[in-house]
């Protein structure tokens, strides 16, 4: 999978509140329950991790594309992907949000990290996954004038020089 960060555009329907780093963690987002993306492999750029954080339970999931569990993930110690994963969505929704949506108890000198009630509950990658490929499909889509809201995890929308 490759995702160019090279390829700047100019539209962006919701900023994050912080740039983010696109090619290590493309797919973000708060939805069903869960805190759930993918994950550049720091090694192998052809793999891609889904990871997923349970709102509430904090339900720890890590496994590759082709559902692989996630050899990082043992027990209840987040893996280097989830940790991204968590990193990421503080850039995107900003602390407060990701807080709150997880409902993860933390004072303002703790990490997000450390407030986690963490265990290991697989969640299938599939599910993760065919939203992250539902959200890339609509980059398929002929050129709109029109912001996709769907599409305000991905930074950047439409080629420069459409409009
Ligand atoms: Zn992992």
């Amino acid at each position: 999978m490759v995702l160019s960060v090279e390829t700047r555009s100019t539209a962006v329907v919701i900023p994050p509140v912080q740039p983010r780093k696109l090619a290590k963690v493309p797919f973000v987002e708060l939805t069903d329950g869960r805190l759930q993306g993918v994950v550049s492999s720091g090694s192998d750029i052809e793999r891609v991790y889904v990871s997923s954080i349970g709102a509430g339970t904090h339900g720890l999931s890590c496994s590759t594309n082709n559902n692989r569990p996630c050899g990082g993930l043992r027990g209840a110690f987040p893996c280097k992907h989830l940790q991204a994963l968590l990193d990421e969505a503080e850039l995107q929704y900003g602390r407060e949000r990701v807080a709150r949506y997880l409902r993860i108890e933390v004072d303002e000198h703790t990490s997000l990290l450390h407030g986690l009630k963490a265990h290991h509950e697989p969640t299938p990658a599939a599910t993760v996954f065919s939203g992250f490929l539902r959200h890339l499909a609509y980059l398929e889509l002929p050129g709109s004038d029109e912001p996709i809201p769907e599409l305000h995890w991905f930074p950047s929308v439409a080629p420069a020089g459409e409009r």
